[in-house]
């Protein structure tokens, strides 16, 4: 990990006068009395593990010198010749100060959201720069790439790249073998006094300097009055709120998922009652869109519930069968078997289909048992297997249900907005989901998604559960737009944004991203030697059981508890009597994250096969 960063901070920064008259340019408070440029990236640094931050001191220097003493891990290193040369004197000033060592190096006026920091800390590869999309701040610094996002060169000057895939930010992160070879440059190359250390970048391209571009990235860099002010506008205010944002953990358990900033922040609004109309309208949107991921809102509706998704499945079956129906339940996992908890909690007439966990449903032999027990009215089946990651297919089962005119009903619980469903073709009566898994919100509502003419069926139905009764949350939230009893709060705000980012990604996109994932932690166990559970053509690619390895220092809790402690968190097994655990790849996270979780994983299997 990085423990060292480096801020080049020896500029005039004369574009900015009157500013920076008596002081150096780091110094800018973007308001009087607030916070200067340096002491927010000292923060940012900090936050992120960093312990040792040198500054690179010319103009002024007595500033930093001064900001310096009263910090602790930081230090100045000053560069005599700044006025007359470019930033990388700065940089090879410092350089025997850094020997042998990866840093992060920044430039000293930018503003910037702390998670570019994050970002680059974390990025697998070893030489990254940071990129936004163009900024249109009329000093920008355009970026031309590889197909490989390596970076090709940079130049204020549009005409002198062949493409334009972003631009520059400031902030890199350089391993010690690249800084070797800068300062080797820089010793053989007389015209080095003119040269910023961008120049050495572009200079040592073929050494494969990775461009990690953040496309909305809030950022900017304050050169001149106007930059100043969009400062103040745009990009403070947006800081200040990500400021205080918590540390960004990796969850590889089958949800809760990883949530993005805007999911978290979207649950912090004015007190309201839930029985206030803005609010029903809240709750709107989010059942009508909840609907729209898999069905049409004009014959099918989402039924929302407080609660996990266990309450939304167990509204299903205490509402929809009656006490002369009888429910055929697949059984291949542990949510199989949940059901079946259920329905003898409630006394509901069940017949089990038990099937191997392990291996793909023998679909004609269901439609065999199906036929054989007439008296069943209903089948309950589970979409993708938590337990192992085993898919169920539901185009087939949906089709049997319809050929024998039975009730379809789907726990979909990791499988709804990744895996593509739609409910009027799959002939799915009822499905259950929940808030906080593939949907990316926050914990704590339940819901289900019915067909209308399916649940009009239940109106009279004795209830077996007043809490979790179905017909009755649908039935009084048509009439009044509110819940019956006291709704999540903020669990819906987050909701609400976590639906508009699932729209803006489109579920296909979504599925595709987390399939992304999923090679990367397949191609990691490949080379770890671990076997995995659920064959390849029957895997959902969402959550993946992993066998235990045949290795006598394997334990679990250990590992769970190295990796935590990096910030990834995985998850326990669940397959019956095999030894196995579980990694998700659901929620906020990319490729990028599965590659970073897989080099932690392979550093605890390194240590225990030693
Ligand atoms: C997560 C999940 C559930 C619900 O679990 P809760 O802890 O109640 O949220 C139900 N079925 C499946 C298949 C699941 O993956």
């Amino acid at each position: 990990m990085i423990k060292t960063a480096v801020i080049l901070a020896a500029g005039l920064g004369s574009r900015l006068r009157p500013y920076t008259d008596t002081q150096p340019k780091g110094f800018l408070q973007i308001y009087e009395g607030n916070p200067s440029l340096i002491e927010l990236s000292i923060e940012a640094l900090q936050k992120n593990g960093i312990t040792n931050i040198i500054i690179g001191t010319g103009y002024c220097r007595s500033y930093y010198e001064d900001l310096a003493k009263g910090i602790p891990n930081v230090t100045c290193i000053h560069s005599p010749k700044y006025a007359s040369t470019g930033s990388l004197e700065t940089l090879m000033q410092i350089y025997p100060h850094i020997l042998g060592e990866d840093i992060l190096l920044l430039e000293s006026d930018l503003l910037y959201d702390y998670n570019g920091i994050r970002e680059l800390i974390w990025h697998c590869e070893p030489n990254v720069v940071l990129a936004s999309n163009p900024t249109n701040s009329k000093d920008e610094v355009y970026i031309e790439i590889t197909d490989s996002s390596n970076l090709i060169n940079l130049s204020k000057n549009i005409t002198e790249l062949k493409s334009i895939y972003g631009e520059l930010v400031g902030i890199s992160k350089l391993s010690a073998s690249l800084l070797d070879s800068i300062y080797k440059i820089y010793n053989e190359n007389s015209e080095w006094t003119k040269w910023d250390y961008e120049n050495a970048l572009v200079a040592l391209a073929h050494q494969n300097i990775f461009v990690h571009k953040i496309p909305q990235y809030t950022w900017c860099e304050i050169d001149n009055e106007e930059h100043l002010e969009f400062a103040r506008k745009t990009i403070y205010p947006r800081i200040q709120l990500l400021r205080d944002l918590p540390k960004r953990d990796i969850l590889l358990n089958p949800g809760p998922a990883t949530t993005s900033t805007a999911v978290k922040y979207a649950q912090i609004q004015p007190d309201i009652c839930p029985r206030e109309e803005t609010f029903g309208d809240v709750m709107r949107f989010v059942a009508t869109e909840l609907t729209r991921f898999v069905a049409n809102n004009e014959h099918y509706s989402t039924v929302l519930f407080p609660g996990s998704g266990t309450a939304a499945v167990e509204a299903i079956l205490t509402s929809v069968i009656k006490n002369r129906d009888t429910l055929l339940i697949v059984h291949n996992g542990a949510y199989g078997k949940r059901m079946q908890e259920i329905c003898d909690t409630y006394s509901i007439n069940y017949v089990m289909y038990d099937s191997p966990y392990t291996k793909a449903l023998d679909y004609n032999d269901l439609e065999k048992f199906i036929l054989i027990n007439r008296h069943i009215t209903h089948v309950a089946l589970v979409h993708n297997e938590t337990t192992t990651g085993l898919l169920n297919d539901l185009s087939i089962v949906g089709d049997i249900c319809h050929k024998n005119n039975l009730t379809f009903i789907v726990d979909a619980m990791s499988s709804y907005a990744a895996i593509p469903i739609d409910m009027p073709t799959q002939n799915i009566h009822f499905l259950a989901a929940s808030s906080n898994k593939n949907i990316q919100g926050m914990a704590g509502i339940g819901f289900v998604i019915t067909n209308k003419n399916s649940l009009e069926q239940c109106k009279n139905h004795k209830r077996k559960s007043y809490y979790l009764d179905l017909y009755a949350q649908y039935d009084y939230f048509n009439k009044t737009g509110q819940s019956r009893f006291t709704p999540p709060v903020q669990t819906f705000y987050a909701l609400q944004q976590a639906i508009i980012e699932a729209k803006n990604e489109g579920i296909i996109n979504r599925y595709q991203r987390y399939k992304e994932s999923w090679e990367v932690l397949i191609t990691g166990l490949k080379e770890l030697n671990l076997e995995w559970v659920i064959p390849l053509e029957h895997h959902s690619k969402i959550i993946t059981a992993i066998y235990e390895p045949d290795n006598k220092k394997f334990n679990f809790t250990e590992m769970h508890d190295e990796l935590f402690s990096k910030g990834f968190t995985i998850y326990p097994g669940k397959v019956g009597n095999l030894s196995t655990f579980r990694i998700a790849n659901i929620g906020d996270i990319n490729k990028n994250d599965m590659q970073n979780f897989i080099k932690a994983l392979k550093a605890y299997f390194n240590k225990i096969s030693e």
